[in-house]
């Protein structure tokens, strides 16, 4: 059961009582790592236990729905290029915590590149195709086709997928170790089938 104190209650309690009162306050409030405004894959979740009977899927429209609306905020209150690098973030966020938790980091590049295909088909995120690699420099272009974050919206001569761009580069951190700036130069969105991403070693 919880008790509130409010400020009127907390002035007449006495002073031992008040060093109770801090002393139980502490023993429960969470540390600022221990919140969900801090991301840990663990907190994601048991999905599959908790959602009973409506399962682990739902309708892509509704996590559009989060995003498109997320960035609609977040434009207004900061401008679209600031947005879009908020989104590209939390990709990166996304993307680095995803390899770590899904992928093996530890095999050759075509192992890599082969399970991450399989994944993100498995997760429903798209179907990956790696187009070039340039084994000297790292660099890289890949496409993304069915895309999650776009496939199917009006065509607006604009490039969407920054959260994708992110989302690759922190795929890539988390099994290269190097930084990658990754841009969409093709997108749904643009009047193209698939994404296609140009990743360049930073
Ligand atoms: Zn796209």
């Amino acid at each position: 059961m919880l008790y509130y104190l409010s400020t009127d209650t907390w002035g007449c309690l006495s002073s031992p009582l008040r060093k109770k009162v801090e002393i139980m306050e502490n023993v429960f409030k969470r540390s600022s790592e221990e919140t969900h405004n801090v991301f840990k894959w663990e907190n994601l979740g048991d999905v599959k236990e908790g959602r009973g009977d409506l399962g682990e899927d739902m309708p892509v429209l509704v996590y559009r729905l989060m995003q498109f609306t997320m960035l609609d905020i977040l434009t207004k209150q900061y401008g679209s290029d600031k947005a879009n690098d908020l989104f590209r973030d939390a990709g990166f966020l996304a993307g680095k915590e995803f390899a770590q938790a899904v992928l093996d980091l530890n095999v050759n590049l075509d192992n890599f590149v082969a399970n991450l295909q399989q994944a993100l088909e498995d997760y429903r995120i798209g179907i990956l195709r790696m187009e070039a690699f340039d084994s000297e420099t790292g660099n890289l272009t890949l496409t993304v086709g069915q895309d999650l974050d776009c496939s199917g919206l009006p065509i607006t001569n604009e490039t969407v997928c920054n959260y994708d761009e992110g989302f690759i580069a922190g795929i890539l951190n988390a099994y290269t170790g190097k930084n990658y700036e990754v841009r969409e130069v093709d997108c749904w969105a643009n009047g193209d089938r698939v994404c296609r991403f140009d990743g360049i070693v930073i």
